[in-house]
């Protein structure tokens, strides 16, 4: 159902194309019906456009009564009405069909398809416009490819100035994120187009610039400050242009003084099409060209935005360098200077090598260099020292930058601060590997250890010896002056072992106050390997029978202790280890029964 505020709109649109009419079946034509220009046609389509096809009543309603009027014929009239409604309802068919079609122009294309669908579609109302007039005997036949091309022309001409200025306005008023021109060159844009109208068209100046009053003027104008005007100034000085050169053709002044009579305004017509195509195409492609670059300004601020929101996330979080191909630092983050200790400007122009801490092999940095100059991205774990001397950790990221051959131009380090992690795995390892009182190597370090010098042994064909130690009469010390005294004692006397063997073997405390040494490669001869276990082991002996000066609570305490040691040698993977703890323990045994603070060989 229609609604009421509908049908009085309808009827506006109407009683507007029936004026509309009226005037140019007045001023426009040579027979009262038919000219080249026909603006109803385009307020018609506009209407049905942006209104919906309701608003076809609307045309068929104006012309119906306008051509009633003039030619007092209910069939005429209403043929040469359905003709106007079928052509406005076919292109805008056509032009509402095309989901791209945009009403704001913004695009080249949209003027063209709609230039391409009215210089088609314009044909049906003039055909059966003329058609019906010969028909009733309004036209001769001669009389008909003349009025079939000006009616063409006059919808044409209609369409093309009123159709793009009504949607334009209508489409800027719908979305306000259009294009935004300065208001002031604008306005003064159009009043000069105004000026030279008046000019060009009425005659204004005529004494002075009669000559050169001419209708080019125009052409400049609009296609050089379309980038000022857009579509919507564009359009309207179309529309002012169109009326005021038609106003001064029919009152026959200015350029188009005689064009009425000498060409029926066909001269003002191809000027008015030239004057639209041409502005049109140059403001449509101008407001494609800015909208393309306002679209890629606003990526790249959105790109940069983002660009910065990573950096300040990136700054946040890592520790972050940039560095040449030789290694010389070109930048540096505040995270990484905290860390390193140096200021910024300390920092650039200075080599990583600044950094190194002694920690890695010549190996390992030939092998990261050897990943980035390839471009390739490394990633591992670095041990750096500050500029106070302290040693930090971090896991590194480093990735080249390549140019277009695939050559490395800069490196980017991106790393994170892991020297707590590190200090806590060492504790772990720590707590899992030695013991805790004596920082010895624990069982499960020896045990380790021994299974490694079994196979080794077994490759080098090289002695190994096992000892293993009990001190005699310990527990009478713990007795006597309390656990501490013990504890005192047990770190002496790993002190003690530590300084008895060379740095290549073990020294373990295998539980209470018992230990466990272990010498590798002694040599292939057995017998000059069990000397030197012996030498050892009786060098173990004298130092642990040395007395001890144990501090306990602030007292010194003279103590003496002696120990019971057994030896056992292996080569190869003769025994297992558990055979030689065993054995060893054996001899150890043996030479408690056998008195204590001596040495026993295991013997089979
Ligand atoms: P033996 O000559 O037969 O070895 O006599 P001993 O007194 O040394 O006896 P044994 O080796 O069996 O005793 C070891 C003692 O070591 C038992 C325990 O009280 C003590 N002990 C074990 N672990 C610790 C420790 O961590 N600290 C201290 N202070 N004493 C410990
Ligand atoms: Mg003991």
């Amino acid at each position: 159902m229609l609604k009421f505020t509908n049908v009085i709109k309808i009827l506006a649109v109407a009683i507007c194309y029936a004026l509309i009419a009226h005037f140019t079946h007045l001023y426009g034509t040579e027979n009262g019906i038919v000219g080249v220009i026909r603006p109803m046609t385009g307020l018609g389509l506009a209407a049905v456009l942006l209104g919906g096809r309701n608003y076809l009543a609307a045309v068929f309603l104006g012309s119906f009564f306008i051509n009633m009027l003039t030619l007092n014929n209910a069939f005429a009239a209403f043929a040469i009405a359905t003709g106007s409604t079928l052509e406005v309802a076919v292109i805008s068919n056509v032009l509402k069909r095309d989901h791209s079609f945009n009403f704001a122009f913004t695009k080249l294309r949209d003027f063209i398809f709609l230039l391409k669908t009215t210089f088609g579609d314009c044909i049906i109302a003039a055909v059966i416009g003329v058609t019906t007039l010969y028909a009733i005997g309004f036209l001769a036949s001669e009389e008909i490819t003349k009025n079939l091309l000006h009616w063409w022309m006059g919808d044409v001409l209609g369409i093309l100035l009123i159709t793009p200025f009504i949607l334009v306005v209508y489409a800027y008023k719908v979305n306000p994120h259009h294009v935004q021109h300065n208001p002031v060159k604008k306005i003064a844009l159009i009043l000069l187009a105004a000026f030279i109208n008046q000019v060009v068209f009425f005659g204004w100046f005529h004494e002075s610039l009669g000559v050169v009053a001419r209708d080019y003027w125009l052409f400049p104008l609009l296609i050089l400050g379309g980038r000022q005007l857009g579509v919507r100034g564009v359009t309207f000085i179309l529309l002012i242009t169109g009326t005021q050169a038609l106003i001064g053709a029919v009152q026959h002044i200015g350029y188009f003084a005689n064009d009425l009579e000498k060409t029926q305004l066909l001269g003002y017509w191809i000027y008015m099409i030239s004057l639209s195509i041409g502005a049109m195409s140059a403001v449509t492609n101008l407001d494609e060209q800015s909208q393309k670059l306002s679209t890629i300004q606003e990526q790249l601020h959105c790109n940069l935005d983002e660009l910065h929101y990573y950096k300040f996330a990136l700054d946040q979080h890592a520790l972050v360098t940039i560095t040449d191909i030789q290694g010389t630092i070109t930048n540096a983050n505040l995270k990484f200077c905290e860390i390193s200790g140096y200021k910024k400007s300390e920092l650039l122009g200075k080599n990583h090598r600044i950094f190194n801490s002694g920690v890695h092999s010549e190996e390992f940095f030939t092998a990261l260099y050897q990943c980035i100059t390839h471009g390739k991205t490394w990633r591992g774990e670095i041990c750096n020292r500050a500029k106070n001397g302290n040693l930090y950790w971090i896991a590194a990221t480093i990735v080249p930058l390549l140019n277009k051959d695939g050559k490395p131009t800069q490196y980017i380090s991106i790393r994170t601060d892991i020297t707590e992690r590190k200090k806590n795995e060492e504790m772990i390892h720590q707590l899992a590997f030695y013991d805790a009182l004596t920082h010895l190597a624990n069982r499960r370090l020896l045990i380790d250890r021994l299974e490694r010098a079994i196979i080794a042994s077994e490759r080098t064909k090289e002695y190994g010896v096992l000892m293993f130690l009990d001190l005699d009469k310990f527990k009478p010390l713990n007795d006597t002056f309390g656990h501490q005294a013990g504890d005192a004692l047990l770190i002496e006397v790993a002190q003690r072992l530590n300084h008895c063997v060379r740095k290549m073997d073990t020294v373990a405390r295998f539980g209470g106050d018992e230990f466990v040494v272990l010498l590798n490669e002694l040599g292939a001869d057995g017998v000059e390997a069990k000397k030197t276990a012996w030498a050892i082991a009786e060098k173990i002996r004298l130092t642990l029978a040395q007395p001890y000066q144990l501090k306990v609570d602030g007292k010194i305490i003279e103590h003496q202790c002696t120990s019971s040691i057994g030896v056992v040698d292996f080569i190869g993977v003769t025994k297992s280890q558990d055979d030689l703890l065993k054995q060893a323990d054996d001899a150890m045994y043996q030479t408690k029964h056998s008195g204590r603070n001596a040495i026993h060989f295991f013997e089979l």
